[in-house]
């Protein structure tokens, strides 16, 4: 069963209705794992005709975005300053174009994870009933904490104008490669905010000792050792080093660290 709602009360219902639906909103990461997965879902719960919730809007220092905004045009907004949210490595161009940055975050890999919860990311999710309620992005890409209810849906991310942010990932290639490190930091109103993910810890961890060290620009080598302070010094056979993970971190780190302070990534 296909269904196309036209408002959000009505997506909300056919949620309610159809516990077992899938959700598609951009549909890049949802068509690949339907053509390949195992059983299809019941009805296919499609949000691109819903009116009004491509909207971005910013207001009281929080931008918000509808479900169906792309991780390309959060890219582009200029409040989130110079570097704005560097999506170079990120998918294709034709993906690009379609990938929502709330989709992102309900699927593996989720590379926008870091950067959103740098900024404060929280997504608004509603119930068919009209209760709502705010989940924090580290919180609601841990896959226990993912839509508790069935008749759920995720109808808002917003994420905090920061006065500087700045965001490093290294991948196994350029293009379309799953993240193997990432830094994601962000000054805002109410101080610091510093996450990290690699590919084997990939739920965002924020690193409060390196926070402290964020503000001040001759820290950067403390700052960077910091940010990589707790990774597992272990890994199963077959999965990525621990100490070149260990090592990329530092260096994202501290080229976001000089991003921050308006220094160019090499002198
Ligand atoms: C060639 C290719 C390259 C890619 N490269 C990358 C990459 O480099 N990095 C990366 O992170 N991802 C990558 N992806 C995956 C995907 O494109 C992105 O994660 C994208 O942001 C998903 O957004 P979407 O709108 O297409 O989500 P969809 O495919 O529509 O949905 C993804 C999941 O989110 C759920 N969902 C979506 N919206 C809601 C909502 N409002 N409420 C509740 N549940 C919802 C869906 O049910 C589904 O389970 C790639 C995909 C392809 C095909």
């Amino acid at each position: 069963m296909y269904l196309r709602p036209a408002t959000l009360t009505e997506a909300l219902s056919a949620r309610a209705e159809h516990p077992g639906a899938l959700v598609l909103a951009g549909a890049t990461a949802a068509t690949p794992a339907l053509a390949t997965g195992g059983r299809p879902p019941a009805a296919l719960l499609d949000l691109a005709g819903v009116r009004d919730v491509a909207a971005l809007d910013e207001a009281a220092g929080r931008i918000r975005l509808g479900p169906l905004v792309t991780a390309e045009r959060l890219a582009a907004q200029p409040t989130l300053g110079p570097d704005r949210l560097p999506l170079r490595g990120f998918a294709t161009p034709a993906v690009r174009a379609r990938a929502t940055a709330l989709g992102n975050l309900f699927q593996r890999p989720h590379d926008l994870a870091a950067p959103l919860a740098a900024l404060a990311g929280e997504v608004e999710v509603a119930h068919a009933d009209g209760a709502r309620r705010t989940v924090d992005v580290p919180a609601l890409v841990t896959v226990p904490g993912r839509l508790a209810e069935a008749a759920e849906l995720a109808v808002a991310l917003t994420v905090a104008v920061p006065h500087r942010f700045a965001y490093a990932r290294v991948a196994v290639r350029p293009a379309a490669a799953p993240t193997l490190a990432a830094v994601a930091v962000a000054l805002l109103d109410d101080g610091p905010r510093v996450y990290i993910v690699t590919v084997t810890a990939p739920v965002p961890a924020r690193r409060a000792a390196a926070e402290r060290l964020l503000l001040d620009a001759g820290a950067g080598e403390e700052f960077a050792a910091a940010a990589a302070a707790g990774l597992p010094a272990d890994a199963p056979a077959g999965q990525a080093d621990p100490a070149y993970l260990a090592t990329a971190v530092r260096a994202l780190a501290r080229r976001c660290h000089r991003r921050c302070h308006g220094r160019p990534d090499h002198d």
